[in-house]
């Protein structure tokens, strides 16, 4: 276990808020399940407190890290010196895993807060390589990306998420176990995913759930109104309820029924 000043690292424009308690770390990482995969690539390592357990747990498993600030990857290199070539200087959101040709492996990380949702984003691009998320996030958005229909956090996230994975609200995460200290608690999730058959359209599937809920205050007849055009479009169910009163199952099934119509 390393001993480290954080506060000589510590960069705000890259969103960092180091984790310091160990138990916390070993729990995080322990929550993977390695059940179908034996690759993880964690996501901005930071000074490393996640990944000391994730190479002292399997040493065997390939790890990539991720990592956007170079000082820190100057720093993982110099403790880390085995895996140096598994260290990687990028932005997450700029990575594509075809690069090193990943086709089967976990995410884990404590994630930068200010693009936690471009970071879901992009998990969902390449969800056919990533059977299980384990992350960090800000409590708020923990919430709602495990939120159900009929609740107020339930939205573009739940949904787009839930198609995909199965998710679990882990645990809370208080902030003083951070350094610096954050404003807002966090929260830790896990994201396995579903078997079921995927045959549907992808991107309208975002497009109508980024529509339905931009005005979730609104009937979907009157927020899909991009697809009135189309033969039949009355005939379409769940017209008359609101995007939060739909489950992630029957939004599937509402763009099963603006496809087959088109
Ligand atoms: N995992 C460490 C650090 C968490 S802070 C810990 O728990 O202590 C968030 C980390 O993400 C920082 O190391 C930050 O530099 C990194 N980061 C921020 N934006 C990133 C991006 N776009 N791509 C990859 N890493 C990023």
């Amino acid at each position: 276990m390393h001993d480290v000043n954080h506060k000589l690292f510590l960069k705000k424009k890259f969103d960092q808020y180091f984790l310091k308690d160990q138990n916390i770390a070993k729990k995080i990482v322990n929550s993977l399940s390695f059940e179908s995969y034996n690759t993880v690539v964690e996501i901005g390592p930071g000074l490393g407190i996640l990944t000391q357990y994730l190479l002292n747990q399997n040493p065997y498993h390939h790890i990539f890290l991720i990592e956007i600030d170079e000082e820190l990857i100057s720093f993982l290199k110099k403790i880390f010196p085995i895996y140096k070539n598994q260290i990687i200087h990028r932005d997450f959101l700029k990575w594509n895993p075809e690069e090193i040709n990943l086709q089967n492996f976990a995410i884990i990380g404590n994630f930068p807060y200010n693009i936690s949702s471009q970071i879901l984003f992009h998990i969902l691009r390449y969800n056919q390589y990533i059977p299980e998320c384990i992350g960090m996030f800000q409590k708020e958005v923990a919430k709602r990306i495990t939120s159900h229909q009929g609740k107020k956090t339930y939205g573009i996230l739940s949904v787009l998420v839930q198609t995909f994975y199965d998710v679990k609200y882990l645990f809370t995460v208080r902030e003083k176990v951070f350094f610096p200290i954050p404003n807002v608690q966090s929260a830790v999730i896990s994201l396995k995913r579903k078997n079921e058959n995927t045959n549907f359209n992808k991107s309208m599937l975002f497009q109508c759930v980024k529509i339905a809920f931009n005005q979730r205050r609104k009937k979907l007849k009157n927020s899909l109104q991009l697809f009135k055009h189309i033969p039949n479009f009355q005939e379409i169910p769940f017209l008359n309820k609101r995007a939060e009163e739909l489950s992630v199952k029957e939004f599937l099934q509402l763009i099963k029924e603006i496809e087959i119509r088109k």
